[in-house]
């Protein structure tokens, strides 16, 4: 099932994405899914008519995991580490679908990253592996943009990963999909740059899971960002990048220049 945020007439809406006679709906649902459980209210709207927001906004945090493809790790010139390399970004810098990422005046090299996200559905901590299936709501397509030039400058990661805009999430939940060997693939003005595949990350899923939860209370909501394939590389002012997930969808957005 694929679950969207849509901006309605007043408050944002979730709805699930179907198809009636052809044309792609979204049934609407009453309250957020993650807290109040899937109650469609019976409206139904075409999903071309609505402009569709970041899927899910976490109330808490964006939980990633560094140097999670062996390539990417060689093509950022370290190895692979032992243990997930966990760091975070502010749910303040999440976007949607078809919003700006914006370029800030602090960096001048700004990259793409494409990652399977990963949506916790409830309140956990110490999961086993074996039992993460049961504490995720579901996957989207997440875009883990990173000023490369602050993130070697500041010796940490919060400025360089963390500006506002900096997470475009989208374009929808996908609740049922096995994680284990997806394409992820990221496309730059039309052009593909990173060809990956979640089978080629060194912790699964399930173990990302295991090893955040064993020090890190997760909240519904909460959003993990699994890490990127190689192929990372600049975005100018102007340029589209498209990151694309097999079995979720999309996620499309514009750099602008920050204002
Ligand atoms: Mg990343």
């Amino acid at each position: 099932m694929r679950i969207a945020r849509f901006a309605g007439d007043d408050d944002p809406q979730f709805g699930v994405i179907g198809d009636e006679d052809g044309v792609a709906t979204i049934g609407v649902l009453r309250g957020d899914p993650l807290y109040a459980g899937l109650d469609l209210s019976g409206q139904k709207v075409p999903l071309d008519d609505v402009r569709l927001l970041a899927p899910v906004i976490p109330r808490s945090k964006v939980v990633c995991v560094g140097k999670n493809y062996l390539r990417h790790a060689a093509e950022m010139g370290g190895e692979v580490p032992d243990e997930p390399l966990i760091f975070l970004k502010p749910n303040t810098s999440v976007i949607g679908p078809g919003e700006p990422i914006l370029y800030p005046g602090q960096s001048s090299e700004v990259h793409y990253e494409g990652e399977l996200a990963v949506v916790i559905g409830r309140i956990c901590r110490e999961i086993s592996a074996a039992d993460a299936e049961k504490v995720i709501f579901g996957y989207t397509v997440g875009n883990d943009v990173t000023a490369r030039d602050l993130q070697a400058k500041d010796g940490q990661w919060t400025r360089a990963k963390g500006f506002d805009t900096f997470c475009p999430l989208g374009p929808w939940i996908e609740t049922s999909l096995d994680p284990s060997d997806l394409a992820v693939t990221t496309m730059l003005q039309g052009e593909t740059k990173q060809d990956g595949r979640t089978s080629d990350m060194v912790f699964s899923v399930p173990d990302i899971v295991e090893y955040v939860s064993s020090f890190m209370t997760l909240l519904p909501g909460d959003v993990i960002l699994t890490g990127t394939p190689d192929g990372v590389g600049p975005m100018e002012v102007g340029d589209t990048v498209d990151v694309t997930i097999e079995g979720i969808g999309t996620l499309t957005n514009r750099v602008l220049a920050r204002g």
